[in-house]
């Protein structure tokens, strides 16, 4: 049981990981296409549970659910101090904090 669940959860993140290049690939040119990416991405993570792993932590809006893709519809910052990096959505300017390090 055990292993079923490790392989279902294993082929669910490689479809959220597939899903995610294929929205950040097609953001600039086809945002409508891009935003069902998201949309089906979104829902396999609700479905099996998923967390974000290092590369989808912070680069999904919350708000409006879009990709954001550094220098073309978000800013990133980041304070060393605190260890933050924070990723401000253009689109509804909410932030999207990560701690790294
Ligand atoms: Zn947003």
């Amino acid at each position: 049981m055990e292993r079923k669940k490790g392989i279902v959860e294993r082929i669910a993140n490689e479809r959220v990981a597939i899903l995610f290049s294929m929205a950040e690939k097609c953001i600039a040119t086809e945002p409508e296409l891009s935003a069902s990416y998201v949309n089906i991405l979104e829902h396999i993570m609700k479905h099996y549970h998923l967390k974000p792993d290092s590369r989808l932590k912070g680069r999904i809006c919350k708000h409006c659910h879009v990709v954001l893709v550094p220098g073309f519809n978000c800013t990133v910052r980041i304070r060393s101090s605190s260890k933050i990096v924070a990723y401000t959505c253009s689109k509804c300017k909410s932030d999207m904090r990560i701690l790294y390090g």
